[in-house]
C-alpha cells in the first residue's frame, strides 16, 4: 500500500551536481526541499580506502546495478534493441553525488557558436549546410546570458584553469591557477606551438591549489593520486556535489535528503504536476510524496524515461518529427585519436582525472567549414589520468592478446605510450532519440528506457578530418610507432568512450521542437523544472558538466521566481 505523506513545497529527484545545485540554491533562499536519491548516502570519509582499481575501476562499486535497472539499444530502427547487461560506453551514477563523485573533473564551458549553432550556420554557411535530418536548433539562450552563472559554477567549484582566446568571453578569470604541467604535456604543448597551435591546460575540478568558495567550502590541493575517473575523492580536492553543494544545503536546515528512494512516477492533475511516487528498493516500501514543485535531475536517461511513463509531455515520434520528450538524444565523437610508442619511459603513473592540454582551433567553427561535409569540431587533447596497472596494458597493433609475445610487449611499452585523443560534437539527427521500449521492464515492472542511436556521415567526415591533425602531433612528438583511427565504426556499446550523453528533455524558445524553456521549465507543465544534460539541444566537442551546473543555476532561479509569481516564465 502506498503511504501518503505531507506535502512539501518542492520535491527533487536525484541528488548529482543538477540536483544538489539546486537543493543549496532554493535552501539558500529558505525554501524547504526533499531530495529522493536512489542510492545510498555517501561522504568523504567512504573513500580512504578507494584506491583499489578492480572494485572501483573494473567491477563498478560506485555505478547503478544494471541487473536492476538498465537501457535497451540499437544502432537503426529497423533492429531490436537489447538490454545493456555490463557496463560499456557510460557508466550511470547512484548514490548522494551522483555521478559527480566518481568524474573526472574535466570543466569546460561551451562556445558562444554552440548556444546559436542553427541561426549561425545558416548565416555563414546558408541553410543547405543543414543536411536533411539533422534537426539543428537553437537553445533559446545566448552564452552571454549563461556567463554570469557559468562563473558561479566554476567559482562554487573553485575551477584550475587558464583564458583562451578563441573561446567566450569571461567575466572573470579561473578561481584558482591551472595544475601542473607534466613533461608529457609539455612534450605535447613543444609539439602543437611548432605546428602554429595555441595549446592550453584544460580546466579542472581537480583543485590545483587549495581553495575556499564563495559558500565558505574549505578544500585542499589535488595529491595527482591517479585514482580519479571512477573513483571518489578521499581528499575532497575533486569537487563533488558531496563535497561542495549538498552540505551547504544541509546546513541550512532546510534540506531533507532521503536516500533509498527510487522515483517511478511523477504525479499530476492534467498538466500540473502534484508530487511523486517513489519506492524504497531494499523494503520495498512504497510512497507518494506531494509538492508545488517537482524538479527532476536524474540525469538524461531517467529524465526521460520518468516523463515517458508519467505521460507528461508529448513523446517523440520519429516518423513525424513531432513530439519533444526523447528528441535529439546525441552522444560523442571519439575517432580519429592518435597513439604512439616511444622508447623513453615517462612517470605517467601518476596523474589526475582533468590534467591535460588541449588545442582550441578545431572547435566549434574556429576553422572554415565552407568545403567541408561535416560542421562543428573536436577538441584535440592529450591527458595524463595516471596509468593504473590492470587498465593500461596497451600494445602496437598486430601483438598477440595473450601469452608471452603480449607479456613481453606490454612490459616494453609500460608508461612509454601517449595518445593524442579527439573529443569531437554530436549533432542531433531525427533517427537518434529515446523512446520506451516494448519488450523489456526493470525490476518494478516499468519499461526500460531504448535508446536508437548510430554514428552517421557528418561523424565519419569529422573523424577523418582530425585523424589528419592528430597524426602529425603524435610524430612532431617524436613517437617511434603512430596509429591513428581514421574510420568509425557504428557505435559499439560495450567499450568504455565516455558518459557524456545529453538530449531527450530539451531547451529552446518554441514548445513545438523544445520540451523545456531556458529556466528548464516544461512548457506542458509549469511546476515542473528538468535539470541535466537532457536539455541539451546538440552536444558540443566539450564535457557537459559545466554547462549542466551554470543552467542548474538558471534553473534554481526560475524555480524561486515561480513559487512567488506562479506561471510561465518566458
Ligand atoms: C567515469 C566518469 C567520468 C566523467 N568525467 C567527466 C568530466 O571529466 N567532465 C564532465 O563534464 N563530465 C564528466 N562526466 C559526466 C558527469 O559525471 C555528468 O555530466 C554529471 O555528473 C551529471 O550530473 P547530473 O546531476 O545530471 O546526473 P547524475 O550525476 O547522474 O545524478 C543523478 C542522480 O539521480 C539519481 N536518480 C536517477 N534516477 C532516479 C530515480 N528514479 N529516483 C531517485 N533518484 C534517481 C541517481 O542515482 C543519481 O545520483 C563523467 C562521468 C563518468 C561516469
Ligand atoms: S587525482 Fe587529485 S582530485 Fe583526483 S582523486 Fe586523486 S587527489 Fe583527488
Amino acid at each position: 500500500m502506498t503511504k501518503k505523506l505531507p506535502k512539501v513545497p518542492v520535491v527533487i529527484v536525484g541528488m548529482g551536481w543538477a540536483g544538489g545545485i539546486i537543493a543549496s540554491e532554493l535552501t539558500k533562499a529558505g525554501i524547504k526541499v526533499v531530495g529522493l536519491e536512489r542510492g545510498k548516502a555517501r561522504k568523504t570519509s567512504d573513500y580512504y580506502m578507494v584506491h583499489d582499481e578492480l572494485r572501483y575501476a573494473q567491477r563498478y562499486e560506485m555505478m547503478k546495478d544494471l541487473s536492476k535497472e538498465t537501457l535497451t539499444f540499437r544502432n537503426t530502427e529497423n533492429m531490436r534493441a537489447l538490454p545493456m547487461r555490463t557496463y560499456g560506453t557510460f557508466l550511470d551514477g547512484i548514490g548522494t553525488g551522483g555521478a559527480g563523485s566518481h568524474w573526472n573533473g574535466q570543466t569546460y564551458r561551451f562556445l558562444p557558436y554552440d548556444f546559436e549553432i542553427a541561426t549561425k550556420t545558416k548565416e555563414k554557411y546558408g541553410k543547405n549546410k543543414i543536411p536533411d535530418g539533422m534537426d539543428l536548433q537553437d537553445w533559446g539562450i545566448t552564452y552571454d546570458d549563461l556567463e554570469p552563472y557559468y562563473d558561479t559554477f566554476e567559482k562554487m567549484a573553485g575551477i584550475s584553469g587558464e583564458e583562451v582566446s578563441l573561446y567566450g568571453k569571461r567575466s572573470n578569470p579561473y578561481p584558482t591557477k591551472p595544475m601542473l604541467k607534466t613533461p608529457v604535456l609539455e612534450m605535447f604543448e613543444k609539439a602543437t606551438k611548432k605546428l602554429g597551435y595555441s595549446p592550453y591546460m584544460t580546466p579542472s575540478a581537480n583543485l590545483s591549489e587549495n581553495y575556499t568558495n564563495p559558500d565558505g567550502i574549505a578544500r585542499g590541493a589535488c595529491q595527482y593520486c591517479a585514482f580519479c575517473e571512477r573513483f571518489g575523492c578521499e581528499y575532497g580536492a575533486k569537487a563533488d556535489p558531496v563535497v561542495t553543494v549538498l552540505p551547504v544545503a544541509e546546513k541550512t536546515g532546510k534540506l531533507e535528503v532521503r536516500t533509498y528512494s527510487n522515483v517511478t512516477k511523477i504525479l499530476h492533475d492534467g498538466n500540473k504536476a502534484t508530487g511523486v511516487h517513489y519506492v524504497n528498493p531494499v523494503t520495498r516500501e512504497e510512497f507518494e510524496q506531494p509538492a508545488d514543485v517537482v524538479v527532476l535531475s536524474s540525469y538524461v536517461f531517467n529524465n526521460t524515461k520518468l516523463l515517458l511513463v508519467s505521460n507528461l509531455g508529448k513523446p517523440y515520434d520519429s516518423k513525424t518529427g513531432q513530439g519533444v520528450i526523447g528528441k535529439n538524444y546525441c552522444y560523442q565523437i571519439t575517432g580519429g585519436s592518435t597513439l604512439g610508442f616511444f622508447k623513453d619511459k615517462f612517470n605517467i603513473y601518476a596523474g589526475a582525472g582533468a590534467l591535460g592540454m588541449e588545442i582550441p582551433e578545431f572547435t566549434g567553427d574556429n576553422f572554415d567549414h565552407s568545403d567541408l561535409d561535416f560542421i562543428h569540431g573536436a577538441g584535440i587533447r592529450m591527458f595524463q589520468y595516471g596509468n593504473r596497472p590492470i587498465a593500461n596494458n596497451v600494445v602496437p597493433e598486430g601483438t598477440k592478446a595473450w601469452g608471452k609475445e603480449f607479456k613481453q610487449t606490454s612490459i616494453k611499452y609500460a608508461n612509454s605510450w601517449l595518445k593524442v585523443a579527439v573529443q569531437g560534437a554530436s549533432m542531433p539527427w531525427r533517427t537518434n532519440y529515446l523512446d520506451l521500449d516494448p519488450n523489456y521492464t526493470d525490476e518494478y515492472g516499468v519499461p526500460l528506457l531504448r535508446m536508437t542511436y548510430d554514428y552517421t556521415n557528418q561523424d565519419r567526415k569529422l573523424t577523418e578530418f582530425m585523424a589528419k591533425k592528430t597524426g602529425p602531433i603524435m610524430k612532431e612528438m617524436g613517437a617511434e610507432i603512430t596509429e591513428t583511427q581514421n574510420n568509425l565504426e557504428p557505435l559499439d556499446i560495450s567499450p568504455y568512450i565516455n558518459t557524456h550523453n545529453t538530449g531527450g528533455v530539451i531547451m529552446g524558445d518554441d514548445p513545438n521542437t523544445s520540451a523545456v524553456n531556458k529556466y528548464l521549465q516544461m512548457w506542458d507543465a509549469e511546476n515542473v523544472f528538468v535539470a541535466g544534460a537532457s536539455a541539451f539541444p546538440h552536444n558540443s566537442s566539450f564535457n557537459p558538466t559545466g554547462t549542466l551546473g551554470a543552467l542548474s543555476y538558471l534553473s534554481a532561479e526560475g524555480i524561486i521566481k515561480y513559487m512567488k509569481n506562479g506561471g510561465s516564465l518566458v
